[in-house]
């Protein structure tokens, strides 16, 4: 039965799976989606990074996306205690779109997926993997449909698009935790009804708390007068008032001067969801007859809407590697795939881990940095994490750690001599 093979099986239909999907449909490969949920379906991650315009063009899901008529996003705004900074990611060192969009993603997976299928990938919902049998080969997954019933496909390779589901690296032993804190979102969505003239709806506006270190605020504008909001901190910081998460959440809208002011006539349009503990990591992003995409692999942090671009980066490295493969070419997974993946990976955690103790922050809010600088961490900022030629990239914690000092300097002319 032909329905029980196929070239390549993918674990899941995000953004990770569908640019893969895409991409290796598009090279005449057979490719079987499965996706356990139905679609549209909820997920949170709905600021993207100008980077993944350059990834969903090579997988040719540029113009299902831009169907989509999203709201454009220009870069990202800082508040804190009053002060207002932005980073524009026109304004950067490396080349590449200076632009993307803030999409809610319901919408905007289904719209990648379809575009995905419409390349001739076969996509089965409501199914979930829930075994796993490796093989350099012939690695076979055991699938349970809508009504309980199992069967497996067997492949030729397997990529795991899973996201939190983490389906290989639980089902291989892979799994392994991350070395950042564990932290705890709230969010929701909401009709804004934002009347400011000053707010910019095309940047995403990153708020920290005046008086918690470490607890930050997300306002991601979408089209039509609608809006994302979260509150981003450690679980006891958070769970120290109210007696739901809703209330939590708005009691800390309301403690940050500038989303107070923005939100006072806001209205919730979902219950607010909480994710915690959502950091992870794995000892090895590949084995045999298979790779782990996006967030089945690692998920950092969401402060710099990282999440999405890695997704479609590690998608759009390993689909053409898989190919190969296929093709009967030998492929070091190790040096050809997760070196370099996780080299931009490495770039945004140093920007993470600057972000959590103080560094960033401190330069962000300076405002005394020559335009070269503040385009090199714009470009950081933009997604452009891969980029070796950026000093900011190539060597980022001596980069942030020698700006960050320079920046609690009283002397801050010395700030451009530095970098
Ligand atoms: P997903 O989009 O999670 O897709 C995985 C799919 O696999 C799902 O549809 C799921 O149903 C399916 N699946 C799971 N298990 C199975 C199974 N057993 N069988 C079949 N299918 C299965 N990223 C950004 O880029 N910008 C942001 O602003 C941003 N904000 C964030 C805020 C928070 C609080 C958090 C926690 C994350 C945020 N992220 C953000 C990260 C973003 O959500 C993810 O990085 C992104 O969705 C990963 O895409 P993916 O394709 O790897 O997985």
């Amino acid at each position: 039965d032909t329905h029980d093979t196929t070239d390549v099986a993918i674990i899941g239909a995000g953004p990770s799976g569908a640019a893969a999907a895409a991409w290796l449909a598009r090279r005449g490969l057979h490719v079987r989606v499965i996706e356990r949920s139905r679609f549209p379906r909820f997920s949170i991650g709905e600021s993207l990074l100008p980077q993944c315009m350059v990834h969903l063009e090579a997988c040719g899901l540029l113009e299902a996306a831009r169907a989509g008529d999203f709201q454009p996003k220009n870069g990202a705004a800082f508040t804190w205690r009053g002060q207002d900074t932005a980073i524009d990611f026109r304004d950067k060192f490396s080349p590449g779109p200076g632009t993307t969009w803030q999409v809610e993603r319901a919408d905007f997976d289904q719209r990648l997926i379809e575009g995905a299928r419409q390349a001739g990938a076969e996509v089965e919902f409501d199914t979930s993997v829930e075994a796993f049998v490796a093989d350099a080969d012939h690695p076979s997954l055991t699938l349970v449909g809508p009504s309980g019933e199992r069967r497996s496909l067997r492949s030729r390779f397997v990529l795991d698009a899973s996201g939190y589901g983490r389906v290989l690296a639980r089902l291989t032993g892979l799994a392994r935790p991350s070395t950042l804190e564990s932290r705890c979102a709230l969010f929701t969505h909401i009709e804004d009804h934002i009347v400011c003239p000053r707010h910019d709806r095309e940047k995403i506006l990153i708020g920290l708390h005046p008086d918690h270190p470490g607890i930050w605020y997300w306002l991601i504008p979408f089209r039509n007068g609608r809006a994302s909001v979260g509150v981003v901190g450690d679980r006891a910081t958070l769970e120290a008032t109210g007696i739901d998460d809703s209330e939590r959440l708005w009691h800390f809208i309301h403690a940050e001067p500038r989303l107070a002011e923005l939100l006072a006539n806001a209205e919730t349009t979902r219950d607010v969801g909480r994710l915690e503990g959502y950091s992870a990591d794995v000892q090895q992003l590949h084995g045999p007859g298979f790779a782990l995409l996006g967030n089945a692999g690692e998920f950092l942090d969401p402060v710099f809407s990282s999440g999405v671009t890695i997704a479609l980066d590690s998608a759009l490295r390993a689909a053409p590697l898989v190919e190969r493969q296929l093709a009967g070419e030998k492929i070091d997974w190790e040096t050809q795939f997760e070196q370099p993946l996780r080299r931009g990976v490495a770039t945004f955690r140093e920007f993470v881990d600057a972000w959590y103790d103080g560094r960033l922050p401190r330069i962000i809010f300076n405002a005394q940095q020559t335009p070269r600088i503040r385009a090199m961490i714009s470009s950081v900022l933009a997604g452009y994490a891969w980029d070796e030629n950026n000093p900011f990239v190539a060597a980022s914690r001596r980069r942030l750690n020698s700006l960050a000092e320079a920046c609690s300097d009283e002397a801050s002319s010395i700030i451009s001599e530095v970098c």
